[in-house]
């Protein structure tokens, strides 16, 4: 049998090794989008991913195995999922999971009681619930800063300190951290840095090239992108953690099915065009907004007059299509809702659809008061997944809503 071929990559789950990163390096990202980490299966010809239903796998004889044996553990369909993430993140090993919180959830087991992990304070509301009314309770101090600002970073650093926790750009507010910098914090201080890059995906975003150990992802936005699939990824850059992170997925079971993972592959062959596309769409978008007169603030970290212009171009290949901003008003704010046509009302991102989020009330409701005030999610700010319509439409939309 080839080496390629779907029953020779169950070898890997036997000794959780991870991606051969060497076979990944001779085509560009464009085309490994496309192609997968396979690329076609060798022993049937099929271009696509075979989808494997099957929970069990019949071994050849005793002491031997294809090296699947059970759908938890591992699946042929999910196993090229999650090597086509590895190799895009430009790391070793990736997990799928059925959604971002579980995959995230999982990852927390790393910590035990006692430790301290420090996470970056804008984040995803669901995440920031996680650890204040789930993990809190099991002794993981965990402690929000903000993580744009390196001395509180540095001066949050303690004996226990075991990991940190950022996403950049942050959600909603769309600061960028400086990953290289943290990185470098968090080894000195014999922690792991973990980096949540949902918003920019390994389209336009490495963490592992800037130092960070662990990269999560909620598979359900620009990943799965049509708003269709809930998914999850953790992925490691090297082998210390993989064995791990193996047991502790395996015994939780929160892995994605293969329908999901089969869907997945299929999304990312177009993950390059859409991101480019609704980038482009973003900028047309923030150039509207900005000249509006009922606008006050315009967030997006490819605006030049973005105070972190200059690090995310230093550190990303793109800026996404994440847009937040700020009515003067906000008794604007609901009639804007209601009057939009195209652009729907709606609590996700990074699909094809466009949709408006008032985080205040739907993202960041699990927020305490004090916090939401801090970070600037008030009543005036609307976020803005800028989807892959005609951008003329999507301004004559915000346009008539804003008038
Ligand atoms: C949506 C989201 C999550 C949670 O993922 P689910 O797939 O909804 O469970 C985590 N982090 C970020 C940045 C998100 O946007």
């Amino acid at each position: 049998m080839d080496e390629t071929s779907f029953q020779a990559m169950g070898e890997q789950i036997k000794d959780l090794n991870g991606i051969d990163v060497d076979r990944c390096s001779g085509w560009h990202e464009g085309t490994r989008l496309v192609r997968g980490y396979t690329d076609f299966d060798r022993s049937t010809g099929t271009i696509n991913a075979p989808l494997y239903f099957s929970t069990a796998y019949a071994h050849p004889e005793y002491g031997k195995t294809t090296g699947f044996c059970y759908s938890r553990c591992g699946n042929p369909t999910r196993l090229e999922l999650e090597n086509t993430i590895a190799m895009l993140e430009h790391g070793k090993k990736a997990w799928a999971f059925s959604s971002g919180m579980a995959a995230i959830s999982t990852l927390l087991k790393l910590f035990a009681p006692g430790d301290h992990v420090i996470v970056g304070d804008d984040l995803y509301g669901g995440t920031y619930r996680l650890i204040e009314d789930v993990y809190a309770a099991y002794g993981v101090d965990f402690q929000m800063v903000d993580a744009t600002d390196a001395q509180a970073m540095r001066a949050a650093i303690r004996p226990t300190t075991r990991g940190i926790f950022v996403e950049t750009p942050t959600n909603p507010m769309m600061k960028v951290v400086d990953l290289a910098a943290t990185a470098a914090l968090a080894h000195e201080a014999g922690a792991i840095l973990i980096v949540d890059n949902t918003f920019l995906t390994p389209y336009f975003q490495k963490p592992f090239d800037f130092g960070a150990d662990v990269v999560v992802h909620s598979g359900t936005k620009y990943l799965g992108g049509h708003h269709d699939i809930t998914s999850g990824f953790i992925v490691v850059r090297d082998e210390s953690l993989v064995e791990r992170i193996f047991m502790l997925s395996m015994s939780e079971g929160g892995m994605l099915s293969p329908f999901d993972s089969w869907l997945t592959l299929r999304s990312l062959k177009t993950l390059g065009v859409r991101m480019e596309r609704q980038q482009a769409n973003a900028f047309a978008l923030v150039d509207f907004l900005k000249q509006h007169p009922r606008v006050t603030q315009v967030v997006y970290p490819g605006d030049p007059d973005h105070p972190a212009y200059g690090l995310s171009q230093a550190q990303t290949t793109g800026f996404g299509a994440m847009v937040s901003f700020k009515l003067a008003h906000a008794e604007d704010v609901p009639v804007c809702l209601n009057r939009l046509k195209l652009i729907l009302f709606a609590e996700s991102l990074g699909g094809v659809e466009s949709l408006m989020t008032f985080p205040l009330v739907q993202t960041h409701g699990a927020m305490p008061a004090d916090l939401l005030d801090r970070l600037g999610i008030d009543d005036r700010l609307l976020r803005f997944s800028v989807g892959l319509e005609d951008p003329e439409d999507l301004i004559r939309d915000l346009e008539q809503a804003l008038s």
